[in-house]
């Protein structure tokens, strides 16, 4: 049988009252004051009292879902478990990791990252280094605070981006369930 061919008008011209922006005008302003009356409520009747975090001496506690910036998984030792397949500087869309993979002496196949920066300055914190690492070398930290006087100092090196494995548990284990490794 063949296909239905579907004919979709497209409103392209905006009606007046449309092009006034009105509707939009008076749709964003009751949203606000939606917010404002229920956080007002809140206050009143002291049922809420997170307005305000006192950043830095209080942290928001984020999701395990939330992706900061990306940090290397180091083992017991402090090696990195990363075998430089280099997976994730093909996978990442901004190019701002960089591998120069080393040979282990008394091992002719296993490789390890002599050095591995990335250039914080030009990641987007997309996660898809993470999604794409078969070692579960790579993940994806809650740490956000990654500002720099300059673009050199965000080029964070091999060393810097080593945590240990047992601080990144939850990330781990958030990542296995999400794709059921
Ligand atoms: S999070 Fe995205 S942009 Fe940042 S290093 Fe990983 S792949 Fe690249
Ligand atoms: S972090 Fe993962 S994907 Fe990237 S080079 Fe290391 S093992 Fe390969």
């Amino acid at each position: 049988m063949p296909g239905q061919v579907i004919r979709v008008r497209r409103r392209e011209r905006l009606g007046w009252l449309e092009r006034s922006y009105l509707p939009m005008l008076g749709k964003g302003l009751a949203v606000t004051a939606r917010h404002f009356f229920r956080n007002l409520r809140g206050f009143a009747t002291g049922r809420r009292r997170d307005f305000v975090v006192q950043f830095p001496e209080e942290r928001v506690e984020h999701p395990q879902a939330f992706r900061g910036m990306p940090v290397l998984v180091a083992l017991d030792d402090g090696a990195p478990r990363c075998v430089a397949c280099g997976l994730c500087e093909f996978a990442c869309p901004t190019d701002c990791i960089e591998i120069v993979s080393g040979e282990l002496p008394d091992d002719p196949i296993e490789r390890f990252p002599e050095r591995f920066d990335i250039d914080l300055a030009r990641c987007m914190f997309c996660g898809l280094c993470e999604e794409s690492c078969p070692e579960e070398a790579i993940v994806m930290s809650p740490a956000v605070e990654t500002a720099g006087f300059d673009r050199a100092s965000m080029r964070y090196s091999k060393e810097q981006l080593l945590v240990p494995a047992q601080m990144l548990e939850d990330r781990l284990a958030f990542l296995r369930r999400e794709y059921e490794r």
